[in-house]
């Protein structure tokens, strides 16, 4: 919550606010903005030889794509409006990113490290029961993902129970993604988001003009970055920018404390460094600052906050120095803090954009579950002939002979990663370019949540006016 209004209304208020650059009709805003079901949760548990009673919930924020689809996160922040409100920012992802499903969250108001590997299995089995009961799960109903606190060990548990009672369902693997490789999991989901957050970073880095406007030089290479949460979406943020992008990342914020180093931080060593010790204090080479959020305020190219909602607050907006926000956590600048950082000129990737990689490699997942075998299983080895065919026509037709490693590198097919990762980069190069376009279409937006509001709205829309549902 941020002040007087709830992070729903904030959401919604971002829609309304988007909402003025396009024609939708009042009423079919109002559906577009609404919740459409809530399941609200209780059930017991025994902790300990006690009973516990625990709170989850699962909201379906829109059908007018099915399944819908969203994450569950484990986290003691969870309420109902957070998770309404996180479903909703699901909706309007899948549409930016042309996913073709509604949005849809879950969680468990838990902090998983006060629980045994053996009760979160109890509490994750029981709240796919459930969900199960309900018919708020299925491969064309609603599948879940890994979020804050969970990962492909949830959804192993996940698609295990759901398979329980529908045994014999042939679609029963596409109930949820995320799901371990030797699961019918895919080659790629585990780093997708952070993945998704380097290419969205990149492409928007690309412009030689935008970046001036900014101060910054063309291109990611060299730039300076701070992250907070060393988590799925932070590490691998963190690792593929630094690895891939030569990115020099310059501070860190865990729950423990924040370091920096002008030099630059090695994210492989300090992810190393934290497993071994617990904690990313004294690493090495390192300052630590003075509380966990003193990492934010650093002088940096890139902000990338990656843990949860809230962090940057208009307690500290004044004091945030970096030119570009990346949001890869969902909704980490509150509603009153949005407006000092643009009033700054601070360039921010919202949420439903920079983190959507996750999305859109959970989407080709569920595509290779349904499909039932895995990609390129089909045709590489007919390319790989047809390529060979090619290439000894043109030896002989030129005299020349190709080496066996450029040979192989012409011949191969594409393995499942690759194919993951090149998916995943053209959709957010893709949808970067819809935002910008968008963005220089109306003179009066002057940010690029805006922009993103407006294309995913008018997909949205579209949608409904060609189900005939709104005239
Ligand atoms: P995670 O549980 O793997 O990691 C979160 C990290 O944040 C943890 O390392 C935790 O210790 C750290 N953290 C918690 N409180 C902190 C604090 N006060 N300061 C600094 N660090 C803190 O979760 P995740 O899956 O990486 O998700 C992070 C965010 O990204 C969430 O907002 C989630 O909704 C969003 N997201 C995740 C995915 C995904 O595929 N996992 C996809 C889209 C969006």
């Amino acid at each position: 919550m941020s002040g007087q209004i709830s992070f729903f209304e904030s959401v919604g208020n971002y829609v309304d606010k988007a909402a003025a650059f396009t024609d939708i009709p009042k009423g079919l805003l109002q559906q577009i903005k609404a919740c459409n079901l809530v399941l609200r949760i209780r059930f017991p548990i025994r902790v300990n030889g006690d009973y516990e009673v625990i709170e989850a919930y699962r909201a379906q924020h829109s059908h007018h794509r099915l399944p819908t689809k969203g994450g569950i996160r484990y986290a003691e922040s969870v309420d109902q409006d957070e998770i309404m409100a996180l479903a909703a920012l699901m909706t309007y992802k899948c549409a930016l990113v042309d996913v073709p499903f509604g949005g849809a969250k879950g969680g468990i108001k838990i902090n998983p490290s006060k629980y045994t590997v053996e009760q979160l299995q109890n509490i994750t089995r029981r709240y796919t029961t459930e969900l199960v009961k309900k018919n708020f799960i299925g491969p064309g109903i609603d599948v879940p993902a890994p979020d804050y606190g969970t990962g492909p060990r949830e959804m192993a548990w996940i698609l295990d129970t759901y398979q329980a009672f529908r045994h014999g369902e042939i679609d029963s693997i596409g109930c949820v993604t995320g799901k371990p490789v030797t699961q019918n999991g895919i080659r790629g989901r585990a780093e997708a988001t952070g993945r998704g957050v380097f290419y969205g970073l990149r492409e928007c880095m690309s412009y030689e003009a935008d970046m001036k406007k900014i101060g910054l030089t063309k291109g990611i290479a060299g730039k300076t970055m701070v992250v907070q949460g060393l988590g799925n979406v932070g590490s691998n943020a963190a690792l593929i920018s630094q690895n891939e992008g030569d990115v020099k990342i310059i501070g860190v914020a865990e729950r423990e404390g924040s370091i920096h180093s002008e030099k630059g931080i090695d994210i492989e060593k300090l992810l190393a460094f934290r497993a071994e010790t617990g904690s990313i204090v004294g690493f090495p080479g390192t300052k630590t600052l003075a509380n966990n959020l003193a990492a934010l305020e650093l002088d940096c190219d890139i902000l990338v906050p990656a843990a949860l909602e809230n962090q940057i607050t208009r307690a500290n907006a004044e004091r945030i120095n970096a030119k570009i926000i990346a949001e890869a956590a969902n909704g980490p600048i509150t509603a009153d803090a949005d407006p000092i950082l643009i009033k700054k000129g601070i360039v921010i990737l919202p949420d439903f954009y920079i983190n959507a990689g996750g999305v859109t490699v959970s989407y080709f997942e569920w595509l290779k579950n349904l499909s039932h075998h895995r990609f390129g299983r089909l045709e590489n080895r007919f390319q790989h002939n047809a390529f060979e065919g090619i290439l000894t026509k043109v030896q002989e037709m030129t005299g020349k002979t190709i080496g066996d490693r450029e040979r192989d590198f012409l011949t191969r097919g594409g393995t499942e990663e690759e194919l993951v990762n090149s998916g995943l980069e053209d959709t957010m190069i893709n949808a970067y370019q819809q935002i910008r376009d968008s963005f220089q279409q109306h003179s009066a937006i002057s940010d690029m949540r805006t922009a993103a509001f407006v294309c995913s709205l008018k997909k949205i829309a579209s949608d409904y006016i060609s189900m005939g549902i709104f005239p």
